[in-house]
């Protein structure tokens, strides 16, 4: 018998017209993913077959535990050959190294035919597994297996257990978005909820230095590292924002420092999507969290910009975000203790029902527009890649 990875689709399988487009997107994400590992992929409308050395099989169905789009990745065991006495004899080794309590079979014929039909089939291999386990039950309506067993033209392919996989669409089946990337645990959760979705991601990341260290814009690079590994690669581009910040410092009544940081950020948020063809910017808002999320304030700060800003984690509470930063991988790098733009400028008693009027008052104190012009001309791109695991500047 020799293994092959069965990937199951999730909700892409309900894709009618451009379901090849989705298919054939998931193929190039993990053939981008197992780049270093010898593979081949096949596909139809039901499955994805990857063949692998038994030897990569482990670190491949690590790999792919990563891509989204996948429902369930299963190990599937191929014999050269339709004999029904051989199916059954390959199938009693199958089960015998596996526990369960209750099972059914699954049969599917590709060879329609062959002597037997699929129930019929179903049937007497469930008889072989009741004779050879003896103290299991067939159980058609919830069974903690199925037995699959697909018979091709010239080959049989079985297959029991599942490992979940991330679900979700295809990285880049639902175009690009702009990530705000904090070093904070709410915006890689955020990208990570985006990317699930299809998103193809880039991140913009604030430094504000000196004011803020290399250690804190490291700390970022590590979190896109992560979302990398869902994304094939990533490019994170740095705003230099120390003059605006500067700025809105001496000029604004402190209440509003944030409310006006904030919609600075999101003036350059947009125009960086312009530039990148991203079609929405996506951050780690959620409401209420703090002054800034008010609901008055998310109003006063998204006027400022016409794209979409998609919040995935607007409606979570902290320890739900937390407990996905823990599952994806992120959590331990977000609480590093470095400063961030946000925090050093942090006032007192900033505004939590900010006037949108109030703030486009006070912005004429301060040239922002020729300060963002500035600031987007000479940014710094670097691109990430989950594979080489280097950072490569792009400038
Ligand atoms: P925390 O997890 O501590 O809440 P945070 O990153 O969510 O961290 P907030 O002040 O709540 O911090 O910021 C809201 C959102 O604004 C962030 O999730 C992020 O999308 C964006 N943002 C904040 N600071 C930056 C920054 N320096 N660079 C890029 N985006 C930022
Ligand atoms: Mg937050």
């Amino acid at each position: 018998m020799k293994k092959l990875i069965v990937i199951k689709y999730g909700e892409l399988s309900t894709k009618k017209d451009n379901i090849n487009f989705f298919l054939k997107t998931l193929k190039n994400n993990i053939d981008y993913a197992l780049k270093n590992i010898n593979h081949e992929i096949k596909y139809d409308h039901g499955r994805m077959y990857i063949d692998v050395a038994e030897s990569d099989l482990e670190t491949s169905v690590d790999v792919l535990k990563k891509v989204f789009g996948i429902h369930e990745i299963v190990i599937g065991y191929i014999i050269d050959t339709t004999d029904f006495d051989e199916i059954k004899a390959n199938l009693e080794i199958l089960v015998d190294e596996e526990e369960f309590s209750t099972f059914k079979v699954e049969t599917k014929r590709v060879n329609k035919d062959y002597p037997l039909t699929s129930p019929e089939i179903s049937k007497q291999l469930g008889a072989v597994i009741l004779k050879k386990k003896k103290i299991v039950s067939v159980d058609v309506h919830e069974p903690e297996i199925v037995v699959n067993v697909e018979i091709r033209l010239t080959e049989t392919l079985m297959y029991l257990k599942g490992i979940p996989g991330c679900g979700g669409y295809p990285v880049s089946t639902l175009g690009k978005g702009l990530l705000m990337l904090s070093g904070g645990i709410d915006s890689p959760v955020a990208g990570y909820l985006a990317m699930k979705r299809g998103v193809k991601l880039e991140c913009l990341y604030f430094e504000s230095p000196p004011h803020t260290s290399e250690a804190a814009k490291e700390k970022v690079m590590d979190l896109a590292k992560v979302l990398s590994k869902y994304n094939n690669d990533i490019k994170v581009h740095i705003i230099n924002f120390t003059k605006i910040q500067e700025e809105i410092l001496k000029n604004i009544p402190h209440e509003y420092l944030i409310t006006i940081m904030r919609r600075m950020m999101y003036r350059i948020s947009e125009e960086i999507s312009r530039k990148v063809n991203a079609k929405i910017i996506v951050n780690g808002e959620s409401i209420g969290q703090v002054a800034s999320q008010t609901l008055t304030s998310m109003n006063a700060i998204n006027r400022v910009v016409k794209m979409p800003v998609i919040r995935p984690v607007a409606c979570l509470d902290k320890l739900e975000i937390i407990d996905i930063s823990k599952k994806i991988g992120t959590y331990e790098i977000s609480i590093r203790p470095f400063e961030d733009c946000c925090t050093i400028f942090v006032p007192k008693h900033p505004v939590i029902n900010p006037s949108a009027e109030l703030c486009e008052e006070y912005e004429k104190l301060i040239p922002y527009e020729e300060y963002i012009r500035e600031t987007v001309r000479n940014h710094e791109v670097i691109k990430l890649s989950s594979i080489e695991g280097k950072y490569q500047d792009l400038l």
